[in-house]
């Protein structure tokens, strides 16, 4: 199988390269490897000899693939995918971008969760498939069993998304600003009888300040939190947060009779690289706290079910414990006291491998063994 792969030199696709070394995945397959920019110049060493990078704007080179693989981005999505497809091309495209998500004729791949749903998009001749976004991706993995057995009416999503959700520059901005906190209050921290008022002082004028970096953050981040991510749809609610009903049905394959409500407030905090969500889930109907606790640890085998005590949930449930691994921790889990039906739980994951990379390198698997 001859896989053009766009956009691996990215974040996403940094991770999709590490992951698909990791996994051996290069084996049995013809990579060949596409720049926006560096056309020409040598591509990444997979072990093979290091092959000249081809131009990905180039329709007839990326004709002549049996699949693409792209974590570009969106712009670059709707500008190639239409041209390609108008030529003719019906290979297979897996990309990580939002740009044909909700497309009638694209699947959202999350195989741990939709399995079933992808096998049939291939057998009925279905050709694009888009990694789902990385909130709405960390949650289902983490309510696998729940959403399996169909036990949930209706879930509240209330998230602390990391920086890492806005790309590298981000990233490296929220370093910056942390640095920028220190340094302008270094000499107070260092005087053990210097007053707390006065720190704080120092900290909020330099969070407010115009020498703090925000070209990426757009705003404080470190010592602070921004509560909305992406554009506004005008209703009061987020992109983001219209992402989590929509692709959480869309994954599940509901019709809209059936549509399970999901719904909350999507926020960015100075966590690194792991997304975290506070869940409020109403179940269909009162189930004993123990077999709702066993439901969602057999979800898949990502899922590691925390206990609710106070020194696990601190040692498990967070981003600095999370970060790098596939580990979805579920925890925080008990009956609300709004009645027997609700509950709550809390879990992370870390955006750039569920949440982003691994469900594609692994549609590229399965597209692998589909094609035998
Ligand atoms: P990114 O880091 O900005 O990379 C995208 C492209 O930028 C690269 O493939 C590269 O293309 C180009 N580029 C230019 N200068 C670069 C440099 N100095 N280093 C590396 N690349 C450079 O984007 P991303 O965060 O990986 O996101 C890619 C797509 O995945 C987006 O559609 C995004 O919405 C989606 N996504 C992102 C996340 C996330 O957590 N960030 C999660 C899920 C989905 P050339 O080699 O062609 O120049």
């Amino acid at each position: 199988m001859r896989v053009g792969i766009i956009g691996w030199r990215g974040m996403v696709g940094s991770v999709l390269m590490q992951r698909m070394h990791e996994e051996h995945d290069f084996a049995g397959i013809d990579a060949v490897f596409f720049s926006t920019s560096q056309a020409g110049e040598i591509g990444p060493d997979i072990g093979a000899k290091p092959a000249v990078l081809l131009d990905a704007h180039d329709i007839k080179a990326l004709s002549g693939m049996d699949a693409i693989l792209t974590c570009q981005g969106g712009d670059y999505t709707s500008k190639v995918h239409p041209e390609l497809r108008a030529a003719g091309w019906d290979g297979y495209w897996i990309d990580a971008a939002s740009a044909l998500r909700m497309e009638p004729d694209s699947t959202i791949v999350l195989d741990p969760v939709n399995s079933d749903v992808i096998a049939k998009a291939l057998q009925t001749g279905k050709r694009d498939f888009i990694g789902g976004n990385c909130t709405v991706s960390l949650m289902m993995m983490g309510l696998a069993g729940l959403f399996k057995e169909d036990m949930i009416e209706w879930v509240s999503s209330m998230t602390y998304q990391a920086a890492s959700g806005s790309g590298a520059r981000a990233m490296r901005e929220l370093i910056s600003q942390m640095g920028a906190v220190h340094t302008c209050v270094a000499d107070l921290l260092t005087d053990k009888d210097s007053s707390i008022v006065a720190v704080d002082d120092g900290v909020s004028a330099m969070l407010r300040s115009s020498d703090l970096p925000v070209t990426e953050c757009g705003a404080a981040l470190a010592g602070s939190l921004i509560p909305w991510i992406d554009s506004d749809l005008g209703n009061g609610q987020s992109r983001e947060e219209w992402k989590a009903q929509s692709e959480t049905n869309k994954i599940l394959d509901r019709d809209t009779s059936s549509i399970i409500p999901v719904d909350g407030l999507c926020v960015r905090i100075g966590a690194m690289r792991s997304h975290s969500q506070a869940l409020t889930i109403k179940l269909r109907k009162e189930v004993p706290l123990n077999e709702i606790e066993s439901i969602v640890a057999a979800g898949n085998e990502w899922v590691e079910l925390v206990p609710n005590q106070r020194d696990a949930s601190i040692d498990q449930l967070s981003p600095a414990a999370v970060s790098g691994s596939l580990k979805i921790p579920v925890g925080r889990l008990r009956k609300m006291s709004f009645g027997p039906e609700y509950i709550s739980a809390f879990t992370v994951g870390d955006q750039l491998l569920w949440g982003a990379a691994e469900p594609l390198r692994r549609m590229l698997q399965l597209l692998k063994s589909y094609s035998v």
